[in-house]
């Protein structure tokens, strides 16, 4: 999660605040993550694995008709027994396995931090990484350590900061913040070349913000002003714990708000930065250094251990541009407000004291996203580790809880997949014979990642104190940020992982033109050996479809098949394309998420086209298989047919309760439409789901302009 999330192009199933900070996540504006601990969802009493069911009978309202609401139809009984906790913005099936794995994990954490006097004799000393995810536990779920010591162990960072007399010190400075995770101005780390995908260079994001997305800066609706408000208020709690007076924070606020605001506008919507092509800009790093007049990049380089020169991507040169006059006309000491800001804002989750910590979930999770109750500490030190040495956690979470015959079965179902998708290529109508090929290319390079990586990470440099949990967070950036930065000029490895195992959703990364599973998600109420195809396909299938979709999105069909951004379409398949990506931009726009606020088409557009491409591909594989195996097509288990059956396990996986505070920041920033719609508007695009169930033409669940691309 430290890693340097610079490249908003990694796809993933899921909504992101699961595993993020509530801060923007994988599609980050090319921020280092924030806090990790302070807004990961807060699951309820967790379910216990033989509850869940991926088609579940007793979650359906025979009361609503299917062809009117299928989503209330599928998910009604689910609503029932789920009632939103005071301590969740946003509760639903992914919740709910998530929470089991986050228990599971737990378990692994407090054996491996048990106190050594506590450990029995017979036993085997523990292991180097069971040391390191033992010892950081036991720090983060210290909370009386972390009280006492207060703002201590942050002090000389604080005085680093402080110590900032002149510009031409700052290059240093924020290499020494960015190093430690200290989301300042902008992002820098490494990433493969759009144009040549076999090449690691350096690449240079815009940053620097503490609201979600530049957006938040420059709305003028009621509510929006009202937010930031409360954003000022949250900034100015933060400054005044750490000891300022109250006329000194009114006063940084100021600074804070203006510098942000400067960054936000020069910034990339989130909608602009969806197109690849808005963020290649190479150049190199002696080029760039002269963009930066008024700072110097060969200092910053320097301080970073990052290379001084070779090839760089400038992602977003209007921001750099501005960062760069910022650099030239901000007083030094108003620079060393705004600094002070983002690193009290980086570290107020569990190692500093609960003051900070409150005040930090008070803003992120209460005000932007409604939940009413901070969740359990252990459930926070719990995802903080997975955060911070998922891979040494999750080797004991896969060797405990993902059997190997779990993963077979996961790739037969991606192959069947796959085949499906070979064939649905062959039957498009509207695609030439000569980009048909090129698109078949392309799907049969697709990598099958599943379950977890095949070499684990090695942490044999990271140092984990016990009782020294905000020296530990730091050091974990250190050493993520130092082995980001180790990438540039090697080869690519095309084995690492984005997702520790444990996590619960999927991603499609399209410069390595491969799909990734995490062992976490492959599990009920997604995925079961004791549940029939229908179930199976209409849920984990429609994710695998989903994912692979995305190498064939508005995005991902801007790479090749060697994850190059390069165009491989005709004219007039792309037109065609585009077109019907129109059909979609419209479908989603004219949804009103919230009074007043409409999902933006062109945002989710990607994901929608996933959603929908993703069901047809699984639908296909399974109708192949049901044909295989001579399925009786009539027959009813628990009064449905195989395909009602398909279709319902479809809907049941997006039962989800949703705060209407999370639900209007999901609407304006998230690139996944709220789960009613990712439920219901893409079947209503689906003939052969309204057959399914006889519905009329003039249903609501059968779209009279139904939209396909794939
Ligand atoms: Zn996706």
């Amino acid at each position: 999660m430290f890693s340097f999330a610079a490249v908003p192009i990694r796809c993933s199933i899921a909504f992101v605040a699961l595993e993020a900070a509530g801060l923007g996540g994988v599609f980050a504006h090319g921020q280092v993550a924030g806090p990790v601990t302070s807004q990961a969802a807060q699951p309820a009493a967790p379910a216990a694995a033989a509850e869940l069911r991926v088609f579940d009978p007793s979650l359906i309202d025979k009361a609503v008709d299917p062809c009117d609401n299928f989503y209330r139809f599928s998910c009604n009984g689910w609503f029932k027994r789920n009632p939103l906790p005071a301590d969740q913005t946003r509760y639903g099936r992914y919740t709910e396995l998530y929470e089991l794995n986050r228990l599971h994990l737990k378990q692994i954490l407090e054996e491996t931090a048990a106190p050594a006097a506590t450990r029995n004799a017979n036993e085997p000393p523990r292991s180097a990484n069971e040391q390191k995810i033992g010892d950081e536990y036991a720090s983060c779920m210290d909370a009386a350590t972390v009280n006492k010591l207060g703002l201590t162990p942050l002090q000389p960072e604080l005085d680093r900061i402080a110590a900032l007399k002149s510009p031409a010190e700052l290059p240093a400075l924020l290499a020494h913040l960015h190093a430690i995770g200290v989301n300042a101005f902008f992002g820098m780390g490494s990433n493969q070349d759009f144009a040549d995908s076999n090449s690691v260079i350096s690449y240079y994001a815009a940053g620097g913000l503490g609201l979600p997305e530049r957006d938040y800066y420059t709305r003028t609706d009621a509510k929006s002003v009202e937010l930031r408000q409360q954003y000022v208020a949250h900034v100015r709690r933060m400054l005044s714990l750490a000891g300022e007076t109250e006329a000194q924070s009114a006063k940084d606020v100021q600074i804070v708000m203006a510098i942000e605001t400067r960054l936000a506008k020069a910034s990339l919507t989130i909608t602009e930065e969806r197109d690849p092509q808005n963020l290649n800009h190479p150049t190199d790093v002696a080029g760039f250094s002269k963009e930066l007049t008024h700072f110097s990049l060969a200092d910053y380089v320097v301080a970073a251990h990052a290379p001084a020169a070779g090839k760089a991507n400038d992602a977003e040169p209007k921001f750099f541009a501005e960062f760069n006059a910022l650099a030239a006309d901000t007083p030094i000491e108003q620079i060393g407000t705004y600094l002070r800001w983002h690193l009290l804002h980086a570290y107020a989750g569990t190692s500093l004291p609960e003051s900070f910590d409150n005040e930090n979930w008070n803003f992120y999770s209460h005000t932007l996203n409604g939940a009413e109750k901070q969740q359990e500490r252990w459930k926070r030190c719990t995802s903080r580790v997975d955060d911070e040495l998922g891979e040494a956690l999750g080797q004991v979470y896969v060797a405990r809880y993902f059997p190997p015959e779990e993963k077979q079965r996961t790739l037969d179902m991606t192959l069947a997949i796959e085949q499906a998708m070979d064939k649905d290529i062959d039957a498009l109508d509207w695609m030439s014979a000569e980009t048909k090929l090129k698109a078949k290319d392309k799907l049969h390079a697709v990598m099958n990642k599943i379950g977890y990586p095949d070499k684990w990470r090695d942490y044999s440099t990271v140092k984990i104190v016990r009782g020294d949990a905000l020296g530990n967070q730091m050091r974990v950036h250190e050493f993520d940020q130092a082995r980001d930065l180790a990438k540039i000029g090697k080869p690519v490895n095309k084995g690492e992982w984005q997702m520790t195992p444990p996590t619960v959703n999927a991603y499609y990364d399209p410069q390595m033109n491969n799909v990734n599973f995490p062992a976490g998600f492959l599990q009920p109420p997604f995925f079961s050996g004791k549940e029939d195809d229908a179930a199976n396909y209409g849920d984990m299938g429609s994710s695998v479809g989903h994912e692979l979709t995305h190498g064939f999105d508005d995005q991902g069909r801007q790479f090749d098949k060697d994850g190059n951004l390069k165009n491989w379409w005709s004219k007039d398949d792309e037109q065609k394309f585009n077109e019907r990506a129109e059909c979609m931009v419209k479908q989603y726009d004219a949804i009103e998420a919230v009074p007043g606020v409409h999902l933006n088409g062109k945002l989710t557009l990607g994901e929608n086209l996933a959603d929908l491409g993703g069901l047809w591909l699984a639908w296909l594989a399974w109708l192949d298989k049901a044909e295989a195996v001579h399925l009786d097509m009539t027959a009813k288990t628990d009064g449905y047919t195989p395909d009602q059956r398909f279709w319902i396990a479809y809907a049941q996986q997006w039962c989800t309760q949703t705060r209407p505070e999370q639900l209007r920041t999901q609407a304006e920033s998230d690139p996944h439409a709220p789960d009613e719609y990712r439920a219901n508007t893409v079947l209503t695009d689906l003939p052969e789901f309204a057959k399914s169930f006889s519905c009329k033409k003039t249903a609501a669940m059968v779209s009279p302009k139904p939209c396909r691309i794939w």
